[in-house]
């Protein structure tokens, strides 16, 4: 992509209504435009990292065994009616009422429109277990929007629901969402620490959140330390016994948010305890039949008795973690990408746009970046070197490649690591190596 093609309106001032630097440096980068409170437009930029995310996530989802679907934004109100949430649900939940004066509402969420989906088609404990996912639009009319999509009231989520026949299986389905969590976060590039979270009257200890640290994180977390340095599993599949062990080993150690902390029963000694502020960009939590019950939805069990379905239900904040990686993953200069969801692998810099050495040198560069499989942003722009540098790290892709006047006599590219700043000047081979071998 040629920057004098592509629509990147970066803001040099800090635009005055951001107070966290994840909010500011999306503005500056020109990856979101606000619509009205809480709503955004995503731009270019900012689109391209939506949709890396979404891709991981949607492969974690795949692998672990989920299956896509789309549901719409707009529900019926009766779904909700059956439930019982419709009243329940507050302002929070924006109603409508259609031309024929029928009761709509844009979903916060989507038990109830899965479950009836579950309840028309889903006769038997043959077909189980089930999950269900998308990843879709989601409106919660909050009373204070605020740091930019970190708290929006249209945000995207992925949300996946699970069907088993009894507790036992369940408790497996949670287990492998668990899984599929650390799994994704990794590779989003994060660490996402579990949290045990509350159950309300459902009881039980299968509901947990996950927090990406960061100073401006709406909630404060309390963890033993050693939790930050367990690994995160790679293997593609787990039997029902690895994966509880690996829960285990995970929720082995203290990890509470303020509203679940509790320091007259906390066991950690003081030196072991860290206390930091932390973002939700997860939820997993088991329900058990609290939908299948309110609305039938059951199947024929092994014994041909009619059994409700346990359910649990798996949340992913996919826009609101563009902004808790940014928090995550950034320096006085901008935001620093991790690789796999950066909007570019490379940011190409022409320091002398016009100089037909200058230009060929590029041009002959970002070509074979490009059949190398590489995607480069290649700014050909007349702009200033200073400016040019400034814009590049503002905007964070991994790697920065610089050819100017002197770099083209030396037959040498400068390759610039944005997260660490190491730069070396390299051929237009081992350059090429570097960045896309
Ligand atoms: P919070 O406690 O932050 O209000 P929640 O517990 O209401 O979130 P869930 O219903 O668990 O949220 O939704 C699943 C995920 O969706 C959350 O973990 C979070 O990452 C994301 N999310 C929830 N509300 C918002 C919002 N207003 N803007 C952006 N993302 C959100
Ligand atoms: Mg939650």
């Amino acid at each position: 992509m040629r920057l004098s093609q592509f629509f990147l309106p970066t803001l040099k001032e800090d635009p005055k209504e951001a107070q966290i630097v994840s909010h500011r440096l999306m503005l500056r980068a020109g990856m979101i435009q606000q619509s009205s409170a809480g709503i955004y437009s995503w731009l270019p930029l900012g689109h391209r990292v939506l949709k890396n995310i979404e891709n991981i996530v949607r492969e974690e989802q795949n692998r672990a065994g989920a299956l896509e679907i789309l549901m719409p934004t707009l529900q019926p109100a009766d779904l909700w009616r059956e439930s019982g949430r419709y009243d329940d649900y507050g302002k929070e939940m924006l109603r409508i009422t259609d031309r024929h004066d029928r009761d709509m509402l844009y979903g916060p969420t989507n038990e109830e429109q899965v479950t009836d989906i579950f309840r028309s088609h889903v006769k038997s404990y043959k077909n189980l277990p089930l999950n269900l996912y998308h990843i879709q639009w989601k409106f919660r009319d909050e009373v204070r929007p605020r740091f930019g999509i970190m708290r929006g009231r249209e945000f995207l989520m992925k949300d996946a629901y699970s069907f088993d026949l009894d507790y036992e299986g369940s408790k497996i389905a949670y287990n492998n969402m668990f899984v599929a969590y650390l799994k994704t976060f990794a590779r989003l590039g994060i660490k996402a620490i579990p949290l045990r979270a509350d159950t309300g009257p459902i009881g039980g200890d299968l509901s947990h959140e996950f927090i990406v640290l960061a100073d401006t994180g709406e909630s404060e977390v309390f963890y033993h330390k050693d939790l930050l340095t367990l690994d995160t599993p790679t293997e593609a599949a787990y039997s029902p016994d690895q994966l509880q062990s690996i829960v285990d080993e995970w929720t082995g150690y203290y990890a509470a948010a303020d509203d679940m902390h509790d320091a007259a029963t906390c066991d950690v000694a003081a030196g072991d305890l860290i206390t930091r502020r932390g973002i939700e960009v997860g939820h997993i939590f088991h329900f058990g039949d609290k939908y299948s019950k309110a609305m039938g939805a059951s199947v024929a069990g092994p014994d041909g008795k009619e059994t409700l379905v346990s359910m649990g239900s798996y949340g992913i904040g996919v826009s609101r973690l563009v902004g808790g990686i940014i928090e995550a993953s950034h320096d006085e200069n901008g935001i620093v990408w991790p690789a796999s969801v950066a909007p570019f692998d490379v940011g190409l810099i022409n320091l002398k746009s016009g100089d037909d050495a200058c230009d060929a040198a590029c041009e002959d560069f970002y070509g074979k970046l490009i059949s190398a499989g590489a995607d480069v942003l290649y700014d050909e722009t007349s702009g200033r070197a200073g400016e040019k540098f400034a814009k590049m790290d503002l905007i964070g892709l991994p790697w920065q490649a610089t050819i100017g006047p002197r770099g083209v006599k030396a037959g040498v590219v400068e390759v610039k690591n944005r997260a660490s700043g190491d730069k070396q000047e390299l051929s237009l081979d081992d350059a090429l190596q570097l960045l896309v071998g």
